[in-house]
């Protein structure tokens, strides 16, 4: 009876990985260098549609970056989603810009392509769609309504890798920036790490240059090209968010394995939707078309017919040694967002009606068949009492 606790969330990491990792420690570069560049290129590769990859230390460090480079400057509005992690809007007051939300969509919990329009003015530079657990936004919508105002998009696809919109990986779309996260809880990890991702040259070494003190010249290239090694040009005050090789190494094999721990969590995924499909209860929403979900979330929503609130279940699920989590707490809920812009919980009514029934069940690759049944069980136990 007393089985051990099941996490929410486990990393997925190998000989491959480590050993990659103790031959980086044993070489003597341990920051940004070889195997940087061979997970960006390796990343790029993998993407494909001429892509060009720009590493970071994180997706938070990537979508300032992004923001940087496409222009955002103080004053300015950028509109996202209030359904995501703070990151997402932070970067925008990093710049001295403001966010400006417009509410989900209830069936895919992303961003409503109406309610984005309505919130468009003159002040308008870009916005930011945020592939909500895995399941790619309308972006061919969004890109249109950002080609008629001449805005900017910058993906966050924190939750997206891999995920494809229209049969198109996200990352190859027409936006101007997709920016990546390797937390240690996403579908790929490098403990803490970033991609920043672009079609366009000029954004990519606006990104690369910033990434590293606004220097002209990166630290590896100092150090290996013909050029004298202690000259460098500072062209504006950058930021510090370069990831290490030691970081890097990880990536490295993690993104070897990204399509089989796709098949994995979307086999997962299936066996729940099949397990839950007659309790009260809101499913996670697919993908049109044969189109791919990164499932780096599965979101239930409990219904008036569920029979127990959210809290309660966690708790009871808790009891039952199994982990879960509740994404998002909208951000205008969050005293610093709900102050700074006077927002109120009924000013997205769907984003604060799913937050109050949403829970994220357990789901990650090193889930073994019997970790899901005791979840299942556990849900199915909870919602038939
Ligand atoms: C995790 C996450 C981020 C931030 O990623 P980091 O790599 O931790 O900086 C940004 N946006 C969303 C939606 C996330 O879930």
């Amino acid at each position: 009876m007393a089985s051990e606790f099941l996490p929410f969330a486990l990393p997925d990491i190998g000989d491959a990985e480590i050993d990659e990792v103790v031959d980086s420690l044993r070489s003597g570069w341990v920051t940004t260098g070889p195997k940087t560049k061979r997970f960006e290129g390796d990343f790029a590769a993998f993407l494909g549609g001429g892509v060009d990859a720009v590493a970071v230390n994180s997706a938070t460090a990537g979508l300032h970056l992004a923001l940087e480079a496409v222009g955002v400057r103080e004053g300015d509005e950028v509109v996202t989603t209030p359904y995501t992690f703070t990151a997402t809007a932070e970067v925008i007051r990093y710049l001295g810009a403001h966010p400006v939300f417009a509410d989900i969509d209830p069936k895919t919990l992303n961003i409503d392509v109406t309610q984005l329009r309505s919130v468009l003015t003159p002040r308008t530079r870009a916005i930011i769609p945020v592939h909500f657990g895995g399941l790619a936004c309308e972006m061919q919508s969004i890109l249109e309504i950002a080609r008629a105002h001449k805005l900017a998009v910058v993906e966050d696809a924190a939750h997206a890798f891999p995920a494809t919109c229209g049969g198109r990986l996200i990352g190859t779309l027409d936006s101007d920036i997709t920016v990546f996260s390797f937390y240690a809880t996403k579908t790929i990890t490098t403990g803490e790490g970033g991609m920043v991702v672009t079609r366009r040259p000029e954004i990519a070494e606006r990104c690369r240059t910033m990434r590293l003190h606004g220097i002209s010249r990166d630290v590896f290239d100092r150090y290996t090209s013909a050029a004298p090694s202690w000259h460098y040009e500072v062209i504006a005050p950058g930021y510090k968010y370069n990831l290490t090789d030691i970081a890097a190494s990880i990536g490295i094999h993690q993104l070897k394995k990204a399509w089989s721990f796709q098949k994995k969590r979307g086999r997962l995924a299936s066996r729940y939707d099949a397990a839950f499909s007659r309790l009260p209860l809101v499913l996670p929403a697919h993908p049109a078309d044969d189109d791919v979900h990164a499932w780096h979330l599965y979101v239930i929503r409990l219904t008036p017919d569920s029979s127990i609130e959210r809290n309660e279940f966690i708790e009871e699920m808790a009891r039952r040694g199994i982990g879960c989590s509740v994404h998002f707490i909208p951000l205008h809920l969050h005293p610093y967002w709900r102050d700074t812009y006077g927002l109120e919980p009924g000013d997205f009514p769907r984003a604060f009606d799913a937050y109050q029934n949403a829970v994220s069940l357990p789901l990650y690759t090193r889930m073994t068949d019997s970790d899901q049944e005791r979840v299942i069980e556990a849900v199915s136990t909870l919602l038939s009492r």
